[in-house]
């Protein structure tokens, strides 16, 4: 790795960035012009995605049914806009202190339609929005798991991500090579809603990546933990607090190991679940 990487590297973990990769501009090839960084900085040779961690703890007042505003500051909105948009402009200010430029680009949903017309023939319109979400896995971070969240080897579903576009020469991270998601089926399983539709195939820069075919119309209606989208509504609805999510977050902790499993499990008392009608169940084994 080159100085500048690591120097980057050693600044990131210092400011308790959790997570950082890079993605080399390449790995976008395949991705068109009104959703690619090149339409932004036309000059970027790296995607810089950085992320840090929902702490377990957030999740736990939508686990016991008894606390949703936890998750709505520190998983979500202080999270975001916040923590996260704080250490995205550090990272980025850092970047340009050694002369490269850094686009600092936040967590919008790439389904956000353009709301200006285009100013040059052959330009998109504005605004040109990133996948952020895939963008982790072409930066090496993560892969999508069967729940159609990114899944990372350290934090499984708990994280969330931003991005800098960069002209600066960073070592690109490689892919992520081993699973994560082991397609045991929990949060399938677990959705009251009966959202997950069966299977698909999900390709990232060569990655591929067998995932659920989610009604996300369905999940839009959810009242187990998950938030429709903040920004906008054609946006995807926030579910990493949703029931399905967290069955996810039990079974890595519990049987695959993250990284950042902690000392107790995670679900120590049978899951409620709210149907359609709004009828609350508690399920045991969720
Ligand atoms: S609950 Fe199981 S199948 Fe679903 S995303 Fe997590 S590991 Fe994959
Ligand atoms: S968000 Fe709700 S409806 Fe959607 S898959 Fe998860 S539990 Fe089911």
């Amino acid at each position: 790795m080159d100085s500048l990487t690591s120097a980057f590297l050693a600044f990131a973990k210092q400011t308790r960035v959790d997570l950082v990769g890079v993605a080399p501009i390449e790995r976008f090839d395949e991705v068109p012009a009104d959703h690619h960084p090149r339409s932004i900085f036309p000059e970027t040779r790296s995607v810089v995605v950085l992320g840090k961690r929902i702490t377990r703890g957030t999740l736990r007042g939508v686990e016991e049914g008894t606390q949703f505003d936890i998750y709505g500051q520190y998983g979500l909105a202080w999270l975001k806009d916040r923590m996260l948009a704080v250490a995205t402009i550090g990272l980025a200010t850092w970047l340009e202190d050694q002369r490269w430029e850094a686009c600092p680009i936040q967590d919008l949903d790439a389904r956000i339609p353009a709301s200006g017309v285009a100013v040059k023939p052959g330009l998109p319109a504005p605004n040109v929005m990133i996948d952020v979400r895939e963008a982790a896995v072409r930066a090496g971070l993560g892969e999508i798991g069967y729940c159609g969240e990114v899944l990372t080897p350290e934090y499984g579903p708990r994280q969330r991500f931003q991005l800098i576009l960069t002209d600066a020469p960073l070592t690109a991270t490689p892919l992520l090579s081993k699973a994560v998601c082991d397609h045991c089926g929990a949060c399938a399983k677990s959705c009251p809603l009966e959202a997950f539709k069966g299977d698909k195939d999900v390709t990232l820069a060569g990655k591929a990546m067998g995932v659920g075919a989610i009604d996300y119309a369905v999940c839009r209606r959810c009242q187990n933990g998950a938030r429709p989208n903040g920004d906008h509504p054609a946006g995807l609805p926030d579910r990493l607090a949703a029931l399905c999510v967290r069955s996810c977050v039990n079974h890595l902790d519990q049987v695959r190991g993250i990284e950042n499993a902690l000392e107790n499990p995670f679900r120590n008392r049978p899951a409620w679940a709210r149907n359609a009608q709004g009828e609350v169940s508690l399920v045991a084994g969720r």
